[in-house]
C-alpha cells in the first residue's frame, strides 16, 4: 500500500539539539471515494437535462490527488507564525543572540524507519508517553540568524554539566541583557559538548535590526509561541506511522 510517510534525513542522536521534523502526512483517500461522496449530491436532483458541469466529473482513478492530498487540512500544517529550529551540528553555525527570554518544551526524539525526528509532548494524555516513549526538557531560545535572515528558536538543552550548551551561552546572555550586540560561533563537537565563541559585528552585517524589535516585542507581549515550532502527534498521527502503531498495540492501546 503506498503511503505518504517518508523517512527523513536526521540525526541519529537523541540529544542533539536537531531537527525540525517533518511529519507524516495524511493518507490519502483514493478519488474513487471522493467520487462516490460527491455523487451523493446528483442522485437528489431531479432527472433530465445535466446541469453545467454536473456530468462532466472525470473517470475515476485510484491514483491519489494532489489537491486533495497538499491542500486539505493537516495538523502538521505550517503555522504562518511558526518558526524554524536551528540546528547545531558538527560545523560551526553563526546566530546573534538578541533576547533572554525563552519557552521550556518537552520534546519526544522518534528515530523509527518510518518517522525520525522531535515532536512536541502533548503533556497530559500524551499518546507518545503512553506508548513508553520519553520526553526531554529543551529551553527554546530565539536567535538571530543572520545567513538566512531570520529569527529562528535555538533548542538548549537545560542541563548544566560542562560542555553543554547552557552553560556556555549563560555568561554570553548576560552581555545580551546588558546591551551588547555580537555573534555567537556554536558547534557540536565529537563529543558531544560544544564549542561556543562570540566574534565582533562586522559595520556592514545584517544582524536583524530591522526585524528584531518588532519581533522581541511580538514575544514580550505573549504572541510568538515559541513552542509551536514543533508538531504535537495527535493519536491519529501515531497511528499512521507503522512502527508507533505497532507498539501502541503491543501495549494494548487501540485507535
Ligand atoms: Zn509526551
Amino acid at each position: 500500500m503506498m503511503t505518504c510517510d517518508e523517512p527523513v534525513p536526521e540525526n541519529s542522536r537523541a540529544d542533539l539539539p536537531t531537527t525540525q521534523p517533518s511529519p507524516p502526512q495524511p493518507i490519502s483517500e483514493p478519488l474513487a471515494e471522493l467520487a462516490q461522496e460527491a455523487g451523493a449530491e446528483p442522485t437528489r436532483r431531479k432527472r433530465g437535462r445535466p446541469r453545467k458541469n454536473e456530468s462532466t466529473a472525470p473517470p475515476k482513478c485510484v491514483l491519489p490527488d494532489a489537491l486533495e492530498l497538499w491542500g486539505g487540512e493537516s495538523p502538521h500544517a505550517t503555522p504562518p507564525s511558526r518558526l524554524s529550529v536551528f540546528k547545531i551540528e558538527g560545523n560551526e553555525k553563526l546566530f546573534v543572540p538578541f533576547t533572554t527570554h525563552l519557552a521550556p518544551v518537552e520534546l519526544h526524539y522518534l528515530d523509527g524507519p518510518t518517522f525520525r525526528g522531535f515532536t512536541r509532548c502533548a503533556t497530559a494524555g500524551c499518546i507518545l508517553c503512553l506508548i513508553g516513549k520519553r520526553a526531554d526538557p529543551r529551553h527554546l531560545l530565539p536567535v538571530f540568524d543572520p545567513l538566512a535572515k531570520r529569527v529562528a528558536v535555538l533548542p538548549v538543552p537545560p542541563a548544566q554539566r560542562p560542555g553543554s550548551l547552557a552553560p556556555l551561552l549563560l555568561p554570553l546572555l548576560r552581555r545580551v541583557q546588558a546591551g551588547e550586540l555580537f555573534i555567537v560561533g556554536v558547534a557540536r563537537k565529537s563529543d558531544f559538548s560544544y564549542a561556543v565563541r562570540t566574534l565582533p559585528l562586522p559595520d556592514d552585517a545584517d544582524v536583524g535590526a530591522a526585524l528584531i524589535p518588532e519581533f522581541a516585542a511580538e514575544l514580550e507581549a505573549g504572541r510568538v509561541d515559541l513552542t509551536a515550532s514543533y508538531p504535537v502527534m495527535t493519536a491519529a498521527d501515531v497511528f499512521s506511522v507503522p512502527e508507533l502503531a505497532a507498539e501502541a498495540a503491543l501495549r494494548g492501546i487501540r485507535t
